[in-house]
């Protein structure tokens, strides 16, 4: 990026990684635009990390946008809203994103859209403490928004051992073809500040460190003068690099701090939160405004007109590939999240949910599907490995079914980026291989728990 704002730094490379097509240049100019009010919306009690939240409303009850209709359940769980106003019509097991089906309540909007009663700005944030923000942020249902929808408020409850003194928001957005991120940056820069304002007040640091690729010069802009208001905070531009976005990596990237195998950032004094996650924080901390809806990039080569849309949770995919302007030419292959760590859907009726950065339509031809062959020992994985493993060795391990074999090449730091399989000129699939792995030794603990007991 030539010319950076004054006070932005370069920060550094970061091991491995790839350079696969970004294909941002699709949407990354479409200012966001609110999707239509959905008729009907499932909104699932599974949104986050932890435990399913617990329906606490009846089949017939007239519902209120932003009224919470599920509620957390144990020390990792996040509570659910109704992003729409109406009935509800069913609770029951509903299609998730995964997958799978998970309990899941339905509301058909009776169009009048109007917030709950409770929905009202808190008094005076700017004199609240720690604990009164962490009760705003949990209540108002907020996780992680990079995807891995880990609660916000257990998150910035480090345990006292863990001294904490740097916040690292993660504005980087590596995953090639969505730009939500970046469009926030761009359109709600001082929002997303004031969010990190009061994550810094909770964790009690001085110093805010942002991360941004510089392939998103207008988001380095925006939050480097929104920034300016903020003390002890500061923008750092990062080379365009696949996975810098990675927790590991982008801690890395900022603040020259080595996250060791099988630790935390939290072990090396900081806390990541995303964006997103500050803009959400902003939205419940000044307005009372639970998590109820989410900037969704639904683009590729295989959507008419690929935009950013303001989507409530719940609202059915196809709805928002229709407001995309449908499919251009014959889909392939249809995945929530990016080409790299997204999943692909065999339906479009799974709804978004907090955690949907986006809609990727690939046709048939963008689609792998020779098989894969044998290992040729080129290394190109490892060289490709952001986390410095072998990953060959897993790949064959894996294919072998000797999980303690592969046990011994740290599958647990694998954070299934998939470079290695984009390097791979054999077309092994090693990540999924590694997840194998993973689960299989899971298993095995677990079997081994039980008999001890
Ligand atoms: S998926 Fe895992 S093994 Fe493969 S490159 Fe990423 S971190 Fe390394
Ligand atoms: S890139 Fe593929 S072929 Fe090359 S060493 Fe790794 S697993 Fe083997």
């Amino acid at each position: 990026m030539a010319g950076l704002p004054a006070g932005v730094r370069y920060g550094r490379p970061i091991r491995g990684g790839i350079h696969p097509p970004y294909g941002k240049e699709l949407a990354a100019d479409s200012h966001t635009e609110d999707m239509p009010l959905p008729a009907r919306v499932v909104v699932p009690m599974v949104q986050h990390t932890g435990a399913t939240a617990k329906p606490v409303v009846a089949i017939g009850d007239v519902v209120r946008k932003g009224r919470k209709i599920g509620e957390a359940q144990g020390a990792v769980s996040a509570p659910v809203h109704a992003s729409i106003s109406g009935r509800v019509t069913a609770i029951g097991n509903f299609l998730h994103p995964s997958g799978r089906e998970v309990p899941a309540i339905v509301i058909e909007s009776d169009g009048t859209d109007d917030w709950a009663e409770d929905v009202v700005p808190p008094v005076e944030p700017e004199g609240m403490g720690a604990a009164a923000l962490r009760k705003i942020i949990s209540e108002a249902g907020i996780v992680g928004m990079g995807g891995a929808a880990f609660p916000t408020a257990v998150k910035l409850n480090p345990p006292a051992e863990k001294k904490i003194d740097t916040l690292v928001i993660n504005g980087v957005e590596c995953e090639p073809y969505l730009t939500s991120d970046d469009r926030l940056m761009v359109e709600h820069a001082v929002e997303i500040v004031d969010g990190v304002r009061f994550m810094r007040r909770i964790l009690g640091v001085g110093r805010v460190v942002i991360g941004i690729e510089d392939n998103k010069p207008a988001s380095i802009r925006a939050m480097a003068e929104a920034a300016r208001s903020l003390d002890g905070a500061e923008v750092v531009a990062l080379e365009t690099k696949y996975p810098q976005g990675g927790e590991k990596q982008v801690i890395k990237a900022v603040l020259n701090r080595e996250v060791p195998s099988g630790g935390l950032p939290m072990d090396v004094g900081v806390v990541v939160q995303n964006v997103g996650t500050a803009f959400a924080v902003h939205e419940a901390v000044r307005h009372g405004r639970p998590l109820i809806q989410r900037i969704v990039t639904v683009t590729g080569p295989g959507i008419a007109a690929p935009k950013n849309l303001l989507a409530r949770i719940g609202t059915p995919i196809k709805d928002l590939i229709a407001a995309a302007g449908g499919f251009k030419g014959e889909p392939g292959r249809v995945i929530l999240g990016g080409p790299m760590m997204g999943s692909a859907v065999y339906t479009l009726h799974v709804p978004v949910v907090k955690g949907s950065g986006g809609v990727l339509v690939l046709h048939r031809s963008d689609t792998v599907t020779e098989e894969y062959r044998a290992c040729i020992r080129c290394a190109s994985c490892v060289n490709a490995c952001p986390m410095g493993l072998m990953p060959n060795f897993l790949s064959v391990a894996a294919e072998a079914l000797n999980f303690d074999e592969g046990k011994q090449y740290h599958p647990y730091d694998c954070i299934e980026c998939g470079c290695c399989d984009y390097v791979c000129p054999s077309r092994r699939p090693i990540a999924q291989q590694i997840r194998f792995i993973k689960a299989e030794l899971r298993k095995k603990a677990e079997k081994a728990k039980a008999k001890a007991a």
